[in-house]
């Protein structure tokens, strides 16, 4: 590919919108330019390098026994209606009408359609383990877009859906996903972690994230030290102290007593003025959703877990309560809310079962409770595991240190059971002639976001490093200066013999300084370079240089050939 007809718009400056290093750079190399919050363009460069992940995902894929389809983008309500995820979806499914006035959706996933497909196609046991799967556009109507392709509201997927006669088999699939989205994630050279996405410790791990690390993750996870124990910090389960079984003696219990606080809300602000610590104050969260409000009681010092909360009511849709709402349930502002006297459901965080004489809202502008106690002056409805993953929490299984890490959700992999079959009638007939249900995987790849993320870890200040598995080009050639003859020539020769051996190089033939091709070449990232100087060329020597290491090689021009190929095939394997 010549450079001086390609469509490679470099950028001297860093775009302002872009917050992290892989949007920034992904803009600045001419990969992506967006149309719209959350919706991009991919140009030439990037759209090489989506092929490349592409390719890798198919070759995994099949190999892995998994078939491809393409499914529609634009998808009807009924679909959903029958899995009642067309209510409980909330605001990220984009809803519109077609001319007949007939309610459709942009996918945000496939469950549904593929089902469908299931339902229709499968009806003997011989028919399945089927696994399906496409890369197609979804559309997610995210809250918050950001950084770029990492966050999108158009974006590319992966996704594919395994059907199962039974759940034994089905989790044999699932191992097989795993193994592949493994080799996948390696074969795009990165570094990456797979972590429990689900409390996978009662639930038997039906759930997987591949998270590269990297700095800029939006996720934090959390690795034991000493064992295999890793998890998304939204779902770490951890050691609970000996002490968090019921162990509350009211021969302890002081006399409740309520005490003014004016103004004081937060638990900073509250335990200051009190001089008790926040470990000894109970913060009582109120929700909405659509199963009604709840009040959700967490020490002071933890933090609530929506996810936690949400898994456990069984709701997508689940918010803290507005103001008014939280006026109209506990009589008082926001600040001063506690759990005496509400007439919601109470759920407390299981650390809270061996507290005794805490503090609480009263309920009652400026006021706050002291040395209230569970079972003498409220009752709880359940204790849950409601409260998040915190620094010093122990590794659930061994009890060791856990380390933090940021990561990229790149992957995701889980076990769906027979919620679609059952739902949508997704059934086949066994070797008896019984009908039985279908038991269901889902599997997802963020194509767009492994380009990003792959570049959120590596690059350095002059731009992107691509792994070469994933890098639009393996080669760039660079004469420095088009204008001499012996330059131009021995590029153009070199460009064709490489092209013809299958190298893929994209050629710098602009009548640019030496200085802005460096630049860009940097920049853009291409793994290897070719550089024809004048001085060396007369001697008869190329030079290459690698971009990772900024090692340089020279080449006897004979030789040229043969060891980018070598140097390729190394940079493929690593
Ligand atoms: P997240 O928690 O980051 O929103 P998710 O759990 O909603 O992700 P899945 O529904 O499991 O994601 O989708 C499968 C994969 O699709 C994810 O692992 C991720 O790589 C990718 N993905 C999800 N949402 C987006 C998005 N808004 N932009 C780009 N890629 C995305
Ligand atoms: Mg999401």
């Amino acid at each position: 590919m010549r450079y001086s007809q390609y469509l490679l718009p470099t950028l001297k400056e860093v775009p302002s919108e872009a917050e992290v290093p892989s949007h920034q750079l992904m803009l600045r190399a001419g990969m992506i330019r967006k149309l719209a919050s959350g919706v991009y363009s991919y140009l030439p460069l990037g759209l090489r390098s989506i092929r490349k992940v592409e390719t890798i995902i198919r070759e995994e894929m099949n190999r892995s026994g998994a078939i491809e389809v393409l499914l529609p983008i634009v998808l009807p309500a009924e679909l959903w209606q029958e899995t009642h995820r067309w209510e409980e979806y909330g605001k990220e499914l984009l809803r519109f009408k077609d001319r007949h006035n007939r309610d459709y959706c942009m996918g945000p996933t496939q469950e549904e359609v593929i089902t469908d497909i299931a339902r229709r196609e499968i009806r003997s046991y011989r028919q399945i383990p089927l696994n399906l799967f496409q890369i197609q556009t979804k559309f997610r109507d995210e809250i918050r877009p950001r950084f770029g392709v990492m966050r999108a509201r158009e974006f590319i997927m992966k996704d594919g859906y395994s059907f199962d006669v039974d759940g034994k088999n089905a989790d044999e699939s699932y191992q097989k996903m795993y193994e592949a989205y493994s080799r996948v994630f390696a074969r795009c050279g990165l570094k990456f972690k797979v972590v429990e996405a689900e409390s996978g410790l009662i639930g038997g791990h039906f759930s997987h994230e591949f998270m590269v690390l990297a700095e800029t993750g939006e996720e934090t996870i959390v690795s034991c030290t000493h064992c295999a124990y890793a998890a998304n910090i939204e779902k770490a389960e951890f050691k609970r102290s000996e002490r968090t079984s019921w162990s509350n003696d009211p021969n302890l219990f002081k006399p409740l007593q309520k005490t003014l606080t004016p103004n004081q809300r937060t638990v900073e602000e509250v335990t200051q003025f009190l001089t008790v610590l926040s470990k000894d104050l109970v913060k009582t969260l109120i929700f909405e959703s659509d199963k009604g409000c709840v009040a959700a009681l967490v020490r002071g010092d933890h933090e609530i877990n929506e996810k936690k909360l949400k898994a456990f009511l069984a709701t997508e849709n689940l918010q803290l309560a507005s103001e008014e709402t939280v006026e109209e349930i506990t009589h008082a502002p926001k600040g001063f809310a506690g759990p005496l006297g509400l007439s919601i459901p109470i759920l407390a965080d299981l650390d809270i079962q061996s507290m005794t004489n805490f503090v609480t809202g009263a309920n009652e502008k400026d006021a706050h409770l002291l040395h209230v106690n569970i079972g003498r002056d409220f009752h709880i409805s359940q204790f849950v595991d409601l409260r998040k993953f915190t620094q010093g929490d122990l590794c659930p299984l061994c009890g060791g240190e856990m380390r933090w890490d940021r990561g990229i959700e790149v992957g995701h992999i889980f076990k769906l059971g027979t919620k679609y079959s059952n739902a949508m009638g997704a059934t086949y007939l066994d070797e008896q002639g019984k009908e039985k249900m279908m038991v269901m995987g889902t599997y997802g790849i963020g194509v767009g976001r492994t380009v990003a993320a792959a570049i959120e870890q590596s690059y350095d200040q002059n731009g992107i490093i691509f792994p070469m598995p994933i890098a639009p080009f393996q080669v760039l050639l660079l004469p420095v200066n088009i204008k001499i003859d012996l330059l131009k020539e021995t590029a153009e020769q070199l460009h064709q013999t490489l092209l013809a051996n299958g190298v893929e190089v994209l050629y710098d033939d602009r009548e640019e300084t030496p200085g802005v091709k460096f630049k860009d070449a940097d920049l853009i990232g291409i793994p290897l370079r070719v550089t024809l100087g004048e001085k060396n060329l007369k001697k008869g020597l190329v030079e290459i240089k690698k971009r990772r290491t900024g090692e340089i090689f020279l080449v006897k021009q004979q030789e040229v050939l043969s060891k980018l190929k070598e140097m390729i095939d190394q940079e493929m394997n690593c």
